[in-house]
């Protein structure tokens, strides 16, 4: 068996481990749509080292030959779809059909041209290297680029590279007489197995960016709430005791605000649970509109919420809720009717040292709860010398303008 023999036989079968990588992982993570593209281009890529290795065996080689071309080319084309199914970008379908279309067209010509020359060398590898550049071009459109990103786009960057170098490299080392002898020639075993390393740092590489956002989305899920798409109450434990962790560490200050609606039994039993629902949603949004764009805001369950607010104190987290109190007691709900009005609780506190998010949240329940004893529709604080500055303007007005109050 000849080098490149050898190297063509691992390509076959790193092919085959990414086509099986990739279907698993899009057998499992039903959203990673890219997965599936990828697996078909792996799946298709296995043609190409099949081919070449009947490639010697063969009277008349053009349609082999042809093949081998073909199933490369449309692998790299899979790949640009699977990476723009990726990162949730339109694949450039008209591009990839223009480029399938002349590049096949070009090489049913070229293909049984000396195999040392720089033309049909350029004619073969330039449509491998212009995908190459769309799959880089398709990962710097991709704005949230991290580490492994940064790191997919250089290593296209160098396909594209390696594949514009081959015809001159196997003009350089010569690629043998016929196609039939190229797997014996050294040009074969540099060319296959710079492309097997490129195979497979590519394939590692994309097969991570997948991963790593699969399970990023499963996270996000997992500490999503469905009704009101703030956070529940494990997504906004695990944020709220990080910032309340960075808050102590640092000396700034921090505060809580717990709401509970009013009488939210009643709504449901006299409107309905849908109608309940979209209280609910309202709420939530209101909480969100008008909160600092540092807060945390989740729904611990049922129509009882909490916002933790880093850099902020006991005063101005007062003056957010108030404004909430305010804004939802006078919003008129869907289909609720005109005059049905909801109200909603709050229990304000501040953050203190040494505390934990469970002292915290202690102290504000026991703040909600002096609300709800106080008669309901109204803000309580924790500490009773903490007053609203007679001259401050209430939160939401700051930032939105136009707030109305009560
Ligand atoms: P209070 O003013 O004392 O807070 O009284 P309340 O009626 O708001 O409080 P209570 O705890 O008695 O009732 C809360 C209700 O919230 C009971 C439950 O059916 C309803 N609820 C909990 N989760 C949901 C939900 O996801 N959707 C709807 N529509 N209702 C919910
Ligand atoms: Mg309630
Ligand atoms: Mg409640």
């Amino acid at each position: 068996m000849s080098a490149a023999a050898f190297v063509l036989a691992i390509n076959l079968f790193i092919a085959g481990v990414f086509a099986t990588a990739f279907g698993v992982v899009a057998a499992y993570a039903r959203s990673s749509v890219g997965a599936r593209w990828l697996a078909l281009a792996y799946g298709v890529g296995m043609l190409n080292p099949l081919l070449e290795l009947i490639l010697p065996l063969q009277q008349d080689p053009w349609l082999v030959q042809f093949g081998i071309f073909a199933a490369y080319l449309f692998a790299a084309n899979f790949i640009v779809v699977g990476l723009a199914r990726h990162y949730r970008l339109t694949p450039p379908w008209s591009a990839l059909g223009a480029l399938v279309v002349v590049a096949l067209l070009i090489n049913s010509q070229t293909i049984s041209m000396p195999r040392d020359s720089i033309l049909r060398g350029l004619a073969y590898q330039l449509p491998y290297s212009i995908a190459s550049l769309m799959c880089l071009a398709i990962v710097l459109r991709f704005r949230r680029r991290k580490v492994l990103d940064v790191w997919l786009a250089v290593l296209f960057g160098l396909s594209s590279l390696q594949f514009l170098l081959k015809p001159f490299a196997a003009v350089l080392l010569g690629s043998g007489d016929s196609a039939q002898a190229y797997i014996g020639t050294t040009y074969a075993a540099l060319s296959q197995s710079s492309g097997a390393m490129l195979l497979i740092a590519n394939g590692l590489l994309m097969l991570l960016i997948i991963v790593r956002d699969a399970m990023a989305e499963i996270t996000a899920r997992s500490e999503t709430d469905t009704l009101s798409g703030l956070l529940n109450r494990r997504g906004f434990e695990e944020r709220a005791e990080s910032l309340l962790a960075t808050a102590l560490r640092t000396g700034i200050p921090g505060a809580m605000v717990v709401a509970d609606l009013d009488h939210f039994k009643t709504i449901n039993d006299s409107h309905g649970h849908e109608a309940g629902d979209r209280v609910i949603r309202a709420f939530a949004d209101m909480l969100g509109a008008t909160a600092d764009e540092r807060a945390v805001i989740g729904r611990l369950g049922g129509e009882e919420f909490a916002v933790f607010i880093p850099g902020t104190n006991l005063p101005t987290a007062r003056l957010y809720a108030e404004s909430v109190r305010s804004g939802f007691s006078s919003l008129s709900i869907a289909n609720l009717g005109p005059d049905c009005r909801v109200s909603a609780s709050f229990g304000v506190a501040s953050l203190k040292a040494g505390d934990s998010l469970s002292d915290l949240l202690r102290r504000t329940d026991a703040a909600l709860y002096e609300a709800k004893k106080g008669g309901r529709d109204r803000v309580c604080v924790s500490e009773p010398d903490a007053e609203m500055p007679p001259a401050a303007l209430p939160y939401g007005e700051r930032r939105q303008g136009s707030r109305q109050r009560d």
